[in-house]
């Protein structure tokens, strides 16, 4: 399956399959790709497209979380009732937001690079996940710690914004032990980077061995030849630390 060769601009049919549970099934993919759109980038299955044109990779989502949510409206076959505790053992408190469909373009560098001053991460969305869900940064508001906002996570560690906006500043839970795999590649911050999960390989990273930008250069089953990326871990800052380790490209919505 791996081999298959897209032409460019082929719609491939969605097609509903069972296989929510089902790690081991053939990977979805995005509806739309195009033919120069490299391998990797094809695991970002809740794209409705990805195409290319040689120096940036434009990813397109709704940003809908394809798992259960009590954020999803009562009448969404999604919808799920939420009670217990949520990330780091916090008592569930439900946020006044609820999800609503996006229009987002993530714009990243296809060969990314390390930049020469590291800019910021801003409030809003970061880099989009395998699910087309964005990733957040570590704060509430201008240097502000999540402390206040963890209550409202979901069982699957992600909660709206007001106007709708579902994401994740922490490990999303769905992709690591659903879809994927704590060491899997989760997505793509706007740099370009890739981002895993908490494992490297099947064993916890250090988290004292990664740099202020919250990641290292390593090999990964995707680059085996070694790349920059960021893990996301349990502990502040979650997923990316002290900026973007690369020039960042756009996001709009
Ligand atoms: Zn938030
Ligand atoms: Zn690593």
């Amino acid at each position: 399956m791996k081999h298959i060769i897209f032409p460019a601009f082929i719609t491939i049919a969605l097609f509903a399959c069972s296989k929510k549970n089902n790690k081991t099934s053939t990977p979805e993919i995005p509806s739309t790709v195009t033919a120069t759109v490299p391998e990797v980038y094809k695991k970002i299955y809740g794209a409705t497209s990805i195409t290319s044109d040689g120096t940036y990779i434009t990813i397109k989502s709704k940003g809908l979380p394809d798992h259960t949510s009590p954020y999803y409206a009562t009448t969404n076959s999604l919808y799920e009732n939420f009670s217990g505790t949520t990330f780091a053992g916090a008592t569930f408190s439900k946020n006044p937001n609820s999800i609503s469909e996006k229009t987002y373009t993530f714009k990243i560098p296809l060969d990314p690079k390390v930049a020469v001053s590291h800019q910021a991460t801003p409030l809003g969305p970061i880099g989009v996940s395998l699910n087309g869900v964005p990733f957040f940064n570590q704060y509430a508001g201008p240097n502000q710690p999540l402390t206040n906002e963890i209550v409202s996570f979901d069982k699957y560690w992600g909660h709206p914004a007001p106007g709708g906006m579902y994401h994740y500043h922490v490990e999303p839970l769905f992709l690591t032990t659903v879809k994927a795999s704590k060491s899997a590649l989760l997505g793509y911050l706007l740099d370009g980077f890739p981002v895993y999960g908490p494992e490297e390989f099947g064993v916890a990273v250090d988290e004292s061995k990664l740099d202020i930008y919250h990641g290292h250069t390593n090999p990964t089953t995707e680059y085996p030849n070694g790349i920059y990326h960021y893990h996301i871990t349990n502990k502040d800052p979650y997923i990316n630390g002290n900026g973007y380790y690369g020039t960042p490209g756009t996001i709009s919505q």
